[in-house]
């Protein structure tokens, strides 16, 4: 072998360690974006009818990454706190936004939804949204494009993303409308500013002003004779800043509930798998996934 065949072996040696690596690296991050539950298939709600509906309509707003102890700080939510029921709830593990989501519309933690990071692509589990079809209720979400990547099979309505304030506006339009019976809306920038300057910083709290100022418009319109309003977020944020872990002002939720056959009181721990609590609002009682995996399991 010449000197020049034994640098071209070598050569060639190397671009093929580079590309098994290469290989191994997608197959490694595959791994974990790819995630499926250890079960053949997610099996769907077993629809329970839960006597009549209490409510014409059930509105969700999610606050991106809005954390208890800020939530505390807002007079309009405290007011509903005071009228309503107030939650403590769990966003789960990774305590991120999509993962989040799953857990808030499906009630099965991550590791049961398989929705376990930012990436997941492709529709999610069964979710309440689902349910409501079934029900034969309208759905919609107002900015919420992950939830309607996951469950837009059956979301009526959906707005697509916009700022803030441009999305309240939608909301309120369709509150005037009376044109849903589960309806989604979806804040984003508090989390922003979490990510940018933390989750005490003054321009975090300052969102977090803005979105009370939204709840009281939202509040304004609304018919809590026949609506319910809930407001919770889907992780809350670190003092330096982002999201993920298991920090207790990360996993820790506000959950705030009131309006038509809320009884007022105070909860003081739980978690999302008590969020399907709602739509025996709407009639049904959801039954999450992961409970029904339980149940059907030797
Ligand atoms: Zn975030």
């Amino acid at each position: 072998m010449t000197r020049r065949d034994m640098a071209m072996a070598k050569a060639v040696a190397l671009m093929a360690l580079g590309l098994v690596s290469i290989a191994q690296t997608i197959y490694i991050y595959k791994s974990v974006v790819d995630y499926r539950p250890p079960f053949p298939e997610m099996p769907v709600s077993k629809t329970l009818r839960d006597g009549p509906r209490l409510a014409r309509n059930v509105l969700v707003v999610v606050v991106d990454g809005l954390r208890i102890d800020a939530s505390n700080q807002m007079d309009t939510l405290n007011l509903m706190r005071d009228y309503g029921t107030d939650y403590i709830s769990m966003a789960g593990l990774p305590s991120l936004s999509l993962p989040g989501d799953a857990v808030l519309f499906t009630g099965s933690w991550q590791e049961f939804s398989g929705v376990t990071t930012n990436w997941y692509e492709g529709p999610g589990p069964d979710s309440i949204f689902d349910e409501a079809e079934r029900s034969n209720l309208t759905t919609s979400t107002v900015g919420y494009g992950s939830v309607d990547m996951m469950f837009g099979r059956s979301i009526d309505i959906k707005t697509g993303y916009a700022q803030d304030r441009d999305l309240l506006g939608q909301c309120l339009e369709l509150i005037a409308n009376g044109s849903y019976n589960l309806m989604a809306v979806h804040f984003s920038n508090l989390d922003r500013e979490g990510h940018l300057h933390g989750g005490r910083s003054e321009q975090y709290l300052k969102a977090v002003a803005d979105i009370d100022g939204y709840i009281a418009e939202i509040l304004n319109h609304l018919n809590l004779n026949e609506s319910v309003l809930i407001i919770t977020s889907d992780h809350g944020h670190r003092d330096e800043v982002g999201h993920g872990g298991r920090e207790r002002e990360v996993l820790e939720t506000p959950l705030v509930i009131a309006g038509r056959g809320i009884r007022r009181g105070l909860a003081p721990l739980t978690n999302q798998i008590s969020h399907p609590r709602y739509p025996s609002s709407l009639g049904f009682r959801f039954l999450p996934s992961a409970r029904v995996i339980r149940w059907s399991r030797p």
